[in-house]
């Protein structure tokens, strides 16, 4: 990183001095609590590898809860309520609550499917809810359906192999066939025969859970789960040098790997083990156990060069699926944060920046396929869609943003504000009645072959290719309640202005996929802990959204007026990062209705100190223009208000985008809402 000394120091404070004092958090962080768990179902047919485990309770963050009168904008914990109601019913209550990973909303009666993904993948994007759901209590202490958070710690440990890994079981799960690796991807190392499957680099999510859990239910099996497992990882690794790599995107139980086991060849596993890094990375934040640096650390140099997945200026070079690039993106921010490593920094800095020219760098658009300009002049598609953004791509690089801005990056403040209040926020399902009306009008777009009579039945599915109005597949899909069901979930493949994109000429899906429901929700948490810190007696507010919490409590009117009160819940200095379109003598701010004359330190107005029960304001100047610009390769007229769009044309035609014409007011609208504060604090 190229750093004045002034942000060098900033860097120390911020990175160096914390990941000393956040050794203690494992057990000074974010405060546990018992309650009543309701019995939930168990599926005793299921083949899991481990027949014996332990008893033990979920456990839950403890808070305090008050009603509230707060502005009606952007309000993270609103949208994490939505998605624990998402991601607790799209889980299958008859097979231990695991996901219905695949939702497809234009068959007759709309979906929900297990599938099998390719082994770098698996069933692991059941450990990517295990990781939000957690978080997402702390946000809002909700304790709907607690009994899933039951059942999923008693099957995690149901799969624990006596190596240490976490294997996914064939028996009772016809969605898993180990005959027909699925996908078409290379078979797992090892006996596949024992009828029992473990992804390596989905690994990381577990153990992101698994570390949730512990600080959660204060029982020590999940540290002693989590150490045993990273030995094992640890182990599979095949090192050279200074790096390492991880031989297979899947193994089953005992294998064994030759010392010189080949690298990876090219494609998305080679990009798997940046989960894994990850994974490790937040273990190591919360107890600082070495081997989890050490693994993560040898993964990361292998990222980094000998992958050849990004050249030396950070260009996605290896695969061009957005997402395999970001996901390392993240892990590597993530990790230079937690070690203080500046060529890690540097590299994640680099790679930022690329993925940001690449997608739209106002709305927060990134594609699911990178495209190529051919030497004459067209473009190529490698990889899927250019006309879609996947949440998980729009969350890896929010999140790794918020983790860049810890780094001393202080623009990705103002990138993050963008993209959160715009793509990120219209991925989420916030009402469910528009997919009944899928079915009913022209819902297959012209130039489908011959065009299919929908009011028979007629017409094929645009997924998977099987008739829409087909009988249940039971027990792989579900079609109870499906549309209401979502509700809280994220766009797998929404367009610029649509919650989906399809052309007959291309492809495009009217359905869901939960990877991007386990990114996306996690990213809810990144960011609404990131809108403020509180560090050696000062509350810095980064972004300017709502937020309760144990030192202020934020009330933000943007887009309707800019302003934004922040009332005091402690004595201490106050600082208020302005953002991009204000300038600083735009700025006036008040405590107690009372002018404040005020200093700025970069882009945050300085109160200095102030009293627990003042209320300061800062107000700024906020505007519509008009943009007109390019989105996934489609134009689009757009009206802007600070940084939040208020208006698309042309809009979307299934579930259109940017519906905000109330957000043109220019007086803020109140609404109740029901606030939580946790105990302590959680720096995931
Ligand atoms: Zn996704």
């Amino acid at each position: 990183m190229n750093m004045s000394k002034e942000s060098y120091i900033t860097f120390l404070l911020k990175v160096i001095v914390p990941s000393v004092l956040l050794q203690l958090l494992f057990v000074q962080g974010a405060v546990a609590e018992k309650v009543e768990i309701p019995t939930p179902k168990r599926n005793l047919s299921i083949g899991y590898i481990n027949k014996e485990i332990p008893k033990l309770t979920a456990g839950t963050w403890k808070g305090k809860r008050y009603e509230a009168l707060v502005p009606d904008t952007l309000d993270l914990a609103e949208r994490a309520t939505l998605a624990i109601h998402g991601i607790t019913n799209i889980q299958d209550p008859e097979y231990d609550y695991e996901l219905f990973w695949l939702a497809e909303f234009n068959r007759i009666p709309p979906v929900m499917i297990h599938q099998t993904l390719g082994p770098p993948w698996l069933d692991g994007e059941n450990y990517k809810l295990m990781e939000s759901l957690a978080l997402l209590r702390l946000i809002t202490g909700s304790r709907l359906s607690l009994e899933i958070d039951q059942r999923w710690r008693e099957r995690t440990l149901q799969q624990i192999g006596p190596d240490g890994l976490a294997y996914w079981p064939e028996k009772g799960r016809p969605w898993l066939s180990m005959d027909v690796p699925p996908g078409g991807w290379k078979p797992a190392l090892g006996d596949t025969s024992q009828g029992q499957i473990s992804t390596l680099g989905m690994s990381g999510r577990l153990i992101a859970a698994m570390t949730l859990y512990e600080l959660q239910d204060q029982n020590p099996v999940w540290r002693q789960t989590i150490e045993k497992m990273i030995n094992r990882l640890a182990e599979l690794t095949v090192y050279k040098g200074n790096y390492g790599y991880l031989p297979a995107a899947a193994v089953a139980p005992g294998a064994e790997v030759p010392a010189d086991f080949p690298e990876p060849s090219k494609g998305s596993w080679r990009y798997a083990q940046a989960w894994l890094i990850q994974g490790l990375t937040q273990y190591y934040r919360q107890t600082h156990h070495e081997p989890a640096r050490d693994l993560a650390m040898k993964l990361t140099r292998y990222l980094m060069g000998p992958s050849e997945n990004y050249d030396s200026d950070g260009a996605f070079v290896g695969m061009d699926h957005f997402h395999m690039n970001t996901q390392g993106v993240l892990a590597i921010s993530d990790l230079a944060l937690a070690t203080g490593d500046r060529e890690l920094a540097e590299f994640a800095r680099k790679t930022y920046k690329y993925g940001k020219s690449i997608g739209d760098d106002l709305v927060g658009f990134f594609p699911e396929g990178l495209r190529y300009l051919n030497e004459d002049g067209s473009y190529e598609h490698k990889y899927r869609s250019v006309e879609t953004a996947e949440t998980c791509e729009v969350a890896d690089m929010i999140v790794s943003g918020l983790k860049l801005a810890d780094l001393g990056h202080d623009d990705c403040w103002d990138d993050v504000d963008r993209w959160l209040r715009n793509q990120f926020a219209e991925n989420q399902m916030t009402y469910a009645d528009w997919i009944y009306r899928l079915i009913d009008k022209e819902a297959v777009p012209a130039g489908s072959e011959p065009l299919p009579d929908r009011k028979k039945g007629e017409g094929r599915s645009l997924y998977s290719g099987r008739p829409i109005a087909m009988p249940i597949n039971s027990p792989h899909e579900n079609g109870d309640r499906v549309p209401e069901r979502h509700i809280g979930t994220f766009a797998g493949w929404p367009s610029g202005n649509d919650f989906f994109y399809w052309d007959p000429e291309t492809h495009g899906h009217l359905g869901a996929m939960h990877c991007c429901t386990g990114n996306g929700s996690r990213a809810i948490y990144y960011a609404w802990e990131h809108i403020l810190d509180y560090r050696d007696e000062t509350l810095r507010i980064n972004l300017l959204l709502n937020r309760a919490s144990p030192w202020a409590d934020v009330d933000s009117y943007i887009p309707y007026e800019g302003q934004v009160d922040i009332k005091m819940k402690k004595t201490c200095n106050l600082e208020v990062r302005i953002p991009e379109w204000v300038k600083p003598e735009q700025t006036v701010c008040t405590v107690n209705g009372k002018r404040k004359e005020i200093t700025f330190r970069g882009r945050y107005a300085q109160f200095g100190r102030v009293k627990k029960g003042d209320v300061a304001v800062t107000h700024f100047p906020i505007a519509e223009r008009t943009v007109r610009t390019k989105i996934g390769g489609n134009d689009y007229t757009l009206v802007v208000k600070g940084n939040t769009v208020v208006f698309m044309d042309p809009p979307g035609k299934w579930c259109p985008l940017y519906q905000r014409d109330h957000y043109r007011g220019n007086q803020v609208r109140w609404v109740e809402r029901e606030r939580f504060v946790g105990e302590g604090a959680l720096h995931w």
